[in-house]
């Protein structure tokens, strides 16, 4: 079917007044992005109309199924449908309800029409009765109104019209920078890209911070960090990736402090670093894709303990999520895959048997007396690179 446009719906609740414009002027900016990137040429323009978008299509015979494919992941979506345009004219729909319905098999339709507001002079019940009589009288067919084989979509909104068979469900969520911007940090696990992408899902800009320890582990993680970041980009375009070197304070905290405390000070030096990067890029919340009591240093009292040295906001979003919800939705995002691909994590260097699972703040503080914190951290900031990585 050759339509010509694509309208595009996102979730209304809660957006009124300014917030609205700037939410649709958000959308309509990452959708124009992201076809400029992952499909140019589909598409002539973008206009905002209350309440949505509508996509306009450069060529009726160009290859609608990528670009639904590259709608599907523009977050803020909640459905769009590939659509004819139609007139406020009775006969004109008419013609444009019968053109769609004649190109699909079926036995019993509904029209199911709705006009934006209340201005527009044909009113929802009369198109319903009207377009599905001549569809009976033309096509012989039934009308179904619960359980229709085919829906006949009529929206009509300002002074335009569009005939549709279709709804495509969207991620939903909010428009990807609407929420302003979170450091995540990253690991070649399976988790925290998913909690990167559940941050991005509510509007949230993300950076990436990811720590390796070259030379001692192999090169496998960051070039696994490197290709997740090609999936996450779907959703948010562009990333900016913060590689960390935590070889050298790994090594001094193995030296100068116990064994079963060494996985939590890692962490404190690698959520100080990120409290650094994310300051400095006035990122305004860390992400970690920690989910309570996973694993060993993932308890209540070790994530308190290990929060202690930021000020910032630490968002988990898997907090809730069993293992197998977490990997369900890896799977759904496209970094599964990749996430378990071999490697050797940073923390899986130098780690102890038996680690604390109750450590307290004062434990970690007494063992880190020993160490040049703010020298450590400055060094790892310093000799830290960063890479760009766009679709
Ligand atoms: P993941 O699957 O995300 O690695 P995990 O279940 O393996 O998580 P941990 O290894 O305990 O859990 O890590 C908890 C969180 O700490 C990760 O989700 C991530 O946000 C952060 N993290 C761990 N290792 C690194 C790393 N090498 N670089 C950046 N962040 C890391
Ligand atoms: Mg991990």
């Amino acid at each position: 079917m050759n339509f010509d446009h694509i309208l595009c719906h996102y979730s209304e609740i809660g957006l009124k007044g300014k917030n609205r414009k700037y939410f649709e002027e958000r959308l309509k900016a990452n959708i124009l992005e992201t076809v400029k990137l992952r499909c140019p040429d589909l598409v002539t323009s973008v206009r905002r109309y209350y309440g949505r978008l509508v996509v306009k299509v450069t060529d009726p015979t160009a290859d609608f199924d990528l670009l639904v494919e590259v709608l599907k992941d523009v977050l803020g979506l909640s459905y769009f449908a590939p659509a004819f345009e139609s007139s406020q004219q009775m006969n004109q729909l008419k013609t444009d309800a019968l053109r769609l319905l004649s190109e699909i098999d079926f036995n019993m339709f509904r029209i199911t029409a709705r006009r934006g507001s209340n201005d527009i002079p044909l009113r929802a019940q009369n198109v319903n009765e009207e377009v599905g009589t001549h569809i009976v009288e033309t096509l012989g067919k039934k009308v179904n109104l619960t359980s229709p084989d085919v829906n006949c979509y009529i929206d009509m909104f300002q002074d335009r019209a569009f005939v549709y068979p279709e709804r495509i469900l969207g991620r939903g969520g909010l428009p990807v920078g609407v929420s302003g911007k979170v450091a995540v940090m990253l690991s070649g696990g399976i988790d925290s890209p998913v909690a990167a992408y559940l941050a991005m899902k509510r509007g949230a800009k993300a950076i990436f911070v990811h720590f390796h320890s070259l030379p001692y582990t192999s090169p496998a993680s960051i070039e696994k960090v490197r290709e997740m970041l090609a999936t996450l980009n779907h959703f948010q375009m562009r990333s900016k990736l913060y590689l960390v070197e935590l070889a050298p304070i790994q090594k001094k905290i193995m030296e100068e402090t116990s064994a079963r405390f060494r996985v939590l000070l890692y962490r404190r030096f690698m959520l100080r670093i990120t409290d650094a990067i994310a300051q400095k890029e006035r990122a305004e919340a860390v992400v970690t894709g920690e989910s309570l009591g996973q694993v060993a240093s993932q308890t209540l009292e070790n994530m308190a303990a290990v929060g202690r040295v930021t000020n910032m906001s630490i968002l988990r979003p898997l907090v809730g999520f069993d293992k197998q919800e977490i990997i369900d939705r890896a799977k759904g995002i496209g970094t599964y895959d990749i996430s378990i691909q071999q490697d050797q994590d940073c923390c899986s260097l130098f780690v102890p048997k038996r680690p604390a699972t109750k450590a307290r703040t004062e434990q970690l503080e007494k063992e880190e007396q020993t160490l040049t914190v703010d020298e450590l951290v400055a060094a790892a900031l310093e000799a830290s690179d960063t890479e760009y990585h766009h679709l």
